[in-house]
């Protein structure tokens, strides 16, 4: 068994709002490695199998584990040790802080366990500052946002905050990213970027579900799709068979 093969598992998912039926017995399997898109009309479920995923809401009924741990119900940031991060719809930075502070915090989520072991051991606490550092800067570059280093993140263009977001939780070494619509209001210059960033966070083994209204972005980087409607999954396998596929025409791509 290896911690870096870890599978999630969605099992008969059914989440309640009152009467309404948000998510109608969901399930799914993603391996490492695998970015898994997420589509549906608006209202269709896809922010809420993130939340129950997550941990923001409980589920009604069903079962969710990642690798050997089940996870349904449990608390968010227990989740987030798991190795599942997520980002919102929308953008959940601290505007009053700047950029590099942000992503400071990201790292913190990664080192939240072993605030104990800094407060008694100051030299290893001082290393992993220097550590958090060196990482920040490192995304820093990756992800274009170095002018914007000392920057309020409030004072920044909307695209550019979209990109602190998703840079904060990569830098949480996540182990499952999901993405809630991080390419809503991006230029087009700023979609590629995202791409771009999205195909490292691959290349590094980690899985994505990534949530957009983009079929051209997502194209290009999606392994598989699942598709939303009112609660109900109406296709789930690779995204070419979506396109041609005549319920998911009739509910989503069509006119
Ligand atoms: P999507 O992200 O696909 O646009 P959502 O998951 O946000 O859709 O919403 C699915 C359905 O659940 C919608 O009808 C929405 O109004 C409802 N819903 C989502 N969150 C809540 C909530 N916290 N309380 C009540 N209803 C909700
Ligand atoms: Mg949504």
């Amino acid at each position: 068994y290896s911690p870096h093969h870890k599978k999630l598992k969605v099992e008969g998912v059914i989440k309640d709002f009152g009467g309404l039926r948000a998510l109608q017995h969901v399930s799914l399997e993603l391996g490492q490695g695998t970015i898994l898109g997420l589509v549906g009309p608006n209202g269709s479920g896809k922010s809420t199998l993130v939340n129950v995923i997550s941990g923001v809401y409980p589920v009604t009924e069903g079962k969710i584990s990642f690798g050997k741990a089940e996870i349904t119900n449990m608390p968010t940031h227990a989740i987030a040790g798991q190795g599942i991060i997520r980002t919102f719809q929308d953008p959940h930075n601290v505007g009053n802080m700047t950029v590099k502070e942000n992503l400071l915090l990201g790292r913190h989520q990664k080192y939240r366990s072993g605030i104990v072991s800094c407060v008694l051991n100051l030299k290893s606490s001082l290393l992993e500052e220097q550590e958090m550092l060196v990482k920040v800067h490192e995304m820093m570059e990756l992800c274009s946002l170095a002018q914007y280093s000392e920057e309020l993140v409030e004072n920044l263009p909307y695209g550019v905050q979209r990109m602190v977001e998703v840079a904060r939780a990569i830098l949480a070494e996540p182990e499952l990213l999901l993405l809630d619509e991080p390419a809503a209001g991006l230029s087009e210059h700023e979609m590629q970027e995202l791409s771009k960033l999205i195909r490292y966070i691959k290349s590094r083994g980690i899985s994505v579900i990534l949530i957009d209204h983009h079929m051209e972005f997502l194209m290009g980087l999606i392994d598989e799709v699942i598709v939303l409607d009112s609660g109900k999954m109406i296709y789930s396998g690779d995204a070419q068979g979506m396109q041609t596929n005549q319920q998911v025409i009739e509910a989503y791509l069509g006119v």
